[in-house]
């Protein structure tokens, strides 16, 4: 299937968490130390279209991912995003969120209101790709807390 997301190989590489239902990686271009997009494993393009198991594990998932990424940022606030359809900017037909860590001054606290056009120009030159070895090193450090904090995520 030529979804970025099901793509397996990309997704071994990049994914720091997961359940049976959802995984969460590190976002190809992070607009902010610690973006990471969190998904479904099963490939469906709408949030309304996930079956009543995923609606019940969803919100425990988006809170032990938006700990492992505060932790990496070292933020304690943070943007959660579900861009839906192409009007609202969706590039990848699969549903996901976006999990931004925030800080004061940070690149999205720059550009002010302009944030969500940028964040949403996702093919433009304002975000560059990372690395291979910038990807590495994000995701290991990112595993390792969710490695680290393995008790006290099973009870959020
Ligand atoms: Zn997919």
């Amino acid at each position: 299937m030529d979804c970025a997301f099901c793509d397996k190989i990309n997704l071994d590489f990049r994914k720091f968490y997961e359940n049976d239902l959802f995984v969460a990686m590190y976002n190809l271009r992070p607009f902010v130390e610690g973006h990471s997009i969190i998904f479904p494993k099963r490939h469906v393009d709408s949030l309304l279209k996930l079956d009543e198991k995923e609606k019940t594990s969803l919100v425990s998932f988006l809170d032990r991912t938006i700990f492992i990424a505060l932790k990496y940022a070292e933020a304690y606030q943070f943007d959660l995003i579900l861009q839906e359809g192409e009007m609202a900017g969706q590039s990848v037909p699969h549903v996901h969120f976006h999990v931004m860590p925030r800080k004061a001054g940070d690149d999205v606290a720059k550009s002010k209101s302009e944030w969500l056009q940028s964040f949403q120009k996702t093919e433009n030159d304002i975000r560059k790709n990372l690395s291979k070895e910038e990807t590495q090193r994000a995701v290991d450090k990112l595993r390792f807390i969710a490695k680290e904090y393995a008790l006290q995520l099973e009870t959020l």
